[in-house]
């Protein structure tokens, strides 16, 4: 874990909370959280290691191939700690890793989390969070690392399996970007530009925000912003019934459906675009960070039918994948550019 600082001098006592302290409160948090996925038994199950030694032992949950992503949150860079609190920030950076994992139908398992602090971080109030989230994805943090820094950033590393469907299908097969074809229809599990419209409003003093909406409105915005959700009940009910790919919009709709369909080498004729009350077209089209999933296939009536049964928000249609890659348009205008970019 954490090596000692040698700008410190041995004389004065640090302040905050010690390193090994710290790990054993988040311990307890997050081996409280872990009875979503394993609600008897003793903790962790047997055969099993998690928080405690060098590395963490945990068994695979089903036969299929393992699916693993990782993502990092940068306080200034991907989160503003003047609208978000830590327990938001511990939320959101599970959350998002766990989105990736939605996108491809899968669900998760296992979480290594690093998180890099500056001195006297609130640790509680982001283990806090990372539990909520690890709670609600019934995904279990096994380990992960604690050190000083002069940022906060929050590295998340989740592992998942792939579960067959009612019908299942052999070999089960995770979602991926490539897998659209021509003709192809595309959806977006709800409405767009929640995050972004969300963000504006809590930038600015809180007697300004209404023109957005009533409070309820504006507390939806905010929400939506401070605590998305990945969609896995989607994602993997897609991959059951028929769907050929998708993608979460983590870096807005335009640049993500993009991905898409450069990744299967079609074009795209994207109309309607839903708009979350109170967002504006641009936030909806570019905001990003809404974690909805877009989802292509080749039979529209197969992947409603199987989201009504299974109790989820009606798919959105938002228009058709062409034979023509390269094309891209909204409502037969050209898509305009936007959307997020990391610059190196
Ligand atoms: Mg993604």
């Amino acid at each position: 874990m954490q090596r000692p600082n040698p700008d410190e001098d041995p004389a004065t006592p640090p302040t905050g909370t010690g390193e090994f302290e710290a790990i054993d409160r988040l311990r307890m948090r997050f081996e409280a959280a872990a009875r979503a996925r394993f609600p008897e038994g003793e903790l962790p199950p047997p055969g099993e290691t998690w928080i405690g030694d060098d590395a963490a032992v945990v068994t695979p949950g089903g036969s299929g191939p393992l699916v693993m992503a990782t993502d990092l949150v940068v306080a200034g860079v991907h989160v503003d700690l003047g609208v978000c609190s830590l327990d938001d920030v511990g939320y959101k950076a599970l959350m998002v890793t766990v989105s990736d994992l939605a996108a491809m139908g899968a669900r998760p398992d296992y979480a290594l989390v690093s998180v890099a602090a500056p001195r006297g971080t609130d640790l509680e109030a982001l283990g806090e969070g990372l539990a909520e989230a690890a709670a609600e994805t019934a995904c279990v943090v096994v380990g992960g690392d604690l050190s000083e820094g002069s940022v906060l950033v929050v590295s998340t590393a989740v592992t998942g399996t792939l579960r067959p469907g009612p019908v299942p299908v052999a070999p089960v097969a995770p979602l991926l970007r490539s897998g659209a074809s021509p003709g192809d229809h595309l959806f977006v599990t709800g409405p767009l530009g929640g995050s972004a419209a969300g963000l504006r409003l809590l930038r600015r003093p809180p007697g300004d925000r209404m023109d957005s909406g009533g409070p309820t409105v504006v507390e939806h915005l905010a929400r939506a912003h401070r605590r998305p959700r990945a969609r896995l009940d989607e994602g993997e009910v897609a991959r059951q019934h028929g769907a050929s790919a998708a993608i979460d919009v983590s870096d807005g709709l335009v640049a993500d459906v993009g991905h898409l369909a450069r990744a299967s080498g079609v074009g795209l004729r994207l109309s309607d675009i839903p708009a979350v009350e109170g967002a504006t077209v641009e936030e909806a089209l570019h905001g990003g960070e809404d974690y909805e999933l877009v989802i292509t296939t080749p039979d529209p009536d197969r992947l409603v039918a199987a989201f009504e049964v299974a109790g989820l928000r009606a798919p959105i249609p938002i228009g058709r994948c062409t034979d023509r890659p390269g094309e891209s348009t909204v409502d037969g205008e050209p898509t305009p550019p936007g959307g997020w970019l990391h610059r190196f």
